[in-house]
């Protein structure tokens, strides 16, 4: 049986209103595609398959003063290291952690604050996070 809403919304694949292909969301761009494509027919990245091992440097900010006080992390890119089809992204980012991992100082969750280094795998190139200052709420 297929559910309502299927008809209700346009497929953003095909841009069919009754398109009843399975679809499947792709983790880069957020496309609902067909799920036998082999890749996202937007961005080419294939489902489950990560495109890049990144590191970066993690820091400690100070939000603003409510609530006495809150903070929140960023990230800088120190490096992005991209995956050919036969690397395996786990393997990766444990060499890749084993290397950059005495770049981390302190901690930075006490008060003299330090720099931690994070490895991610993702679907991009590194790039700094948050995008935006977070803003209290
Ligand atoms: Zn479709
Ligand atoms: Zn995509």
């Amino acid at each position: 049986m297929n559910t309502a809403s299927k008809y209700d919304e346009r497929c953003e694949d095909c841009g069919s209103s009754s398109c009843e292909a399975e679809t499947t969301w792709c983790p880069s761009c957020g496309l609902d595609y067909h799920a036998d494509r082999l890749r996202c027919p937007r961005c080419g990245v294939t489902p489950g398959k990560y495109t890049h091992v990144n590191v970066y440097a993690v820091t400690r900010h100070y939000g603003g003063p409510e609530e006495g006080g809150w903070w929140y992390n960023a990230g800088e890119p120190v490096a992005s290291i991209a995956l050919t089809e036969d690397d395996d992204a786990d393997q990766v980012a444990a060499a890749v952690e084993r290397k950059y991992i005495d770049l981390s100082e302190g901690d930075i969750y006490l008060v003299l604050g330090g720099v931690q280094i994070e490895v991610h795998k993702q679907y991009h190139f590194a790039k700094p996070w948050p995008e935006t200052r977070p803003h209290y709420e």
